[in-house]
């Protein structure tokens, strides 16, 4: 089946697919080939809250659906990807660039998060609490927030819905979900597979257009009590602030900052694969790639020339090309700030050993480039580069190492490859991030709570955590 079967040219409302208000259309373009590839609808206020309306009149009927009845519409859902995973894969890459290898990954881990979700819920139990006097018995009680407005960015269009459609369905709460304007259709296709699967009108609504207007009538709004985001911490931050009027829950999780620590006693070849992963995955863009590589004085040399060498056999180009491993950069603003970050590390002593500017394939694209020598007065030390660039920085003293890893407002994931038991646990007792991998570089998963520490974010994606985070807490007393 072609892409275009889930290419969907209008926002999903109150279990309608309609236009804006205004009639006005916005183009969706193939980084990879520079054309459009269709349009969505530029909404704004008055639509954002029609499908508030709409998840707010749905929610009895979500919230009280018999539980095994939610669960196996998740199944359907669960089923529908795996079904159309091919098609949802190609649309993926179409309107964001990443390689097929990647968006199969992509739509395929999304199911899991449906398939984790359903299993989830029914284990999302009570307590009773012992009373300290006869007579009287306290319980306490799970139930869903209600509306939730979702906020998702172009790097995962497809799985940053999914963590957040899926806990929130399975326990009853509906959804305004608006995806980033660069990658609407991935976002637009849960509502049709929701739809598909029989989910009830009104359950899950996708908004398309002004990422202000929209946020800010989601933000306005006091039915839509939680909001969940993903993106700039910039933006992130706003949102908190907004979110302040009419105190609703927050998740959010922002941008990265990731170290990667190589020790001398690590197995060189898996860390070297490790980064390889972590860095160059999605070409770059994501918020647990490696930003910062330290690597000890012992095995610096090695480390480089063995990922110079897997760098430089990288195959760039059109993501739905056979063999390709990296795609474009979103766009050309993405490629400018990647620039300025080699130029500033060049300008600070930083050494070009591959890549280093624009593909030849012209566009978005960006050669996978390592800088070696950085130091911590270059810029990506402090900002998140969302690129194909590896710095890596030299250091002989364990201390400093942790000390320059936590040196950072952030605190999302970070990465250490050794072999010494001691320095694991010292790892994860020092390390100030939600997330840590010890020799992976691979460290998403469904089962395990993904979220970071910091100006990272707030709230849990994924494991039992994730699912808490769409539920309130109610405590009721009775006395007999
Ligand atoms: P990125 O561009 O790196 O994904 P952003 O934080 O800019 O990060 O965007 C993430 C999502 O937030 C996108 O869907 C975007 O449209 C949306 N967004 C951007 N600015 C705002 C805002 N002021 N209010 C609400 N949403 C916003």
């Amino acid at each position: 089946m072609s892409y275009t079967a889930y290419l969907k040219e209008a926002n999903f409302i109150a279990g309608a697919w309609v236009g804006a208000d205004s009639g006005e259309n916005i183009d969706v373009t193939n980084p990879a080939t520079g054309e459009v590839i269709g349009t969505v609808p530029a909404c704004g206020e008055a639509e954002t809250r029609r499908a508030i309306d709409a998840a707010a009149g749905a929610f009895d009927g979500l919230a009280d659906m018999p539980l095994l009845e939610r669960v196996g519409l998740l199944w359907k859902l669960h089923d529908a990807l795996m079904d159309n995973q091919k098609t949802l894969a190609e649309l993926l890459t179409v309107e964001m660039g990443k390689p097929m290898a990647e968006s199969m990954g992509e739509i395929g881990i999304g199911a899991q998060y449906v398939r984790w979700f359903a299993e989830e819920v029914r284990r999302a139990k009570g307590e009773m609490v012992p009373a300290p006097t006869n007579g009287r018995r306290f319980l306490v009680t799970k139930h869903p927030v209600g509306v939730v407005g979702m906020i998702t960015p172009w790097n995962f269009p497809s799985s940053m819905l999914a963590r957040k459609i899926a806990p929130a369905l399975a326990v009853g709460c509906t959804v305004v979900a608006k995806p980033a304007t660069a990658t609407p259709y991935s976002g637009l296709a849960w509502g049709a597979l929701c739809d598909e699967v029989g989910f009830p009108k009104g359950s899950v609504n996708v908004v398309t257009g002004s990422a202000r207007k929209i946020g800010g009538a989601i933000m306005d709004d006091p039915r839509v009590r939680k909001v969940t985001f993903t993106g700039s911490t910039e933006v992130g931050k706003e949102l908190i602030r907004q979110s302040a009027d009419t105190v609703k829950k927050v998740s959010m999780e922002l941008g990265g900052n990731a170290p990667f620590l190589v020790f001398n006693d690590a197995d060189i070849d898996a860390a070297v694969a490790g980064c390889m992963v972590s860095k160059f995955r999605n070409s770059g863009q994501t918020c647990v790639c490696a930003n910062r590589i330290y690597v000890q004085d012992g095995v610096y040399d090695e480390f480089v020339a063995k990922l110079k060498e897997k760098v430089e056999a990288m195959k760039v180009g059109d993501g739905r090309k056979d063999g390709v491993e990296q795609g474009p950069l979103i766009d050309m603003e993405a490629v400018e700030k990647v620039e300025e970050f080699v130029a500033d590390a060049k300008a600070k002593g930083g050494e070009v050993v591959s890549g280093g500017g624009r593909h030849g394939n012209g566009l978005s694209f960006f050669e996978p480039t390592i800088v070696t020598e950085a130091t911590q007065e270059m810029k990506f030390a402090k900002e998140e580069i969302f690129g194909p660039l590896a710095p890596i920085f030299r250091f002989t003293d364990e201390d400093d190492a942790i000390a320059w890893a936590n040196d950072t407002d952030f605190g999302l994931a970070s990465y250490a490859y050794t072999r010494d038991i001691g320095r694991i646990f010292k790892l994860n007792a020092k390390l100030q991030y939600g997330m840590i991998g010890i020799n992976s570089g691979l460290i998403t998963t469904v089962e395990a709570p993904f979220g970071g520490v910091k100006e990272s974010g707030l709230g849990k994606e994924g494991g039992s955590q994730g699912l808490e985070d769409y539920l309130d807490v109610k405590y009721t007393a009775v006395d007999f």
